[in-house]
């Protein structure tokens, strides 16, 4: 299995939480409510819900890409 990266365009993120609701071990969100990627965790941390809160993103901000 080829290595993940996620990151979050920060431009696009409009804070909703859904990231962190969805795939809690993988996204955080900052004191201002923004998705953050936890640190340590960019790549995925095999968790199987990362697609599904990249999925759920309302405007598409979470990208998952091989590394
Ligand atoms: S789900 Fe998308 S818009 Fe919402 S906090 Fe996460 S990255 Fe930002």
């Amino acid at each position: 299995m080829s290595a993940l990266r996620v990151s979050i365009d920060s431009d696009v993120c409009i804070g909703s939480g859904q990231c962190a609701l969805t795939a809690p071990s993988v996204f955080d969100q900052d004191d201002d409510g923004f998705g953050v990627v936890r640190s340590g965790r960019e790549d995925g941390a095999g968790d199987p819900l990362l697609k599904e809160a990249a999925r759920a993103c309302p405007v598409q901000a979470i990208t998952v890409e091989e590394a």
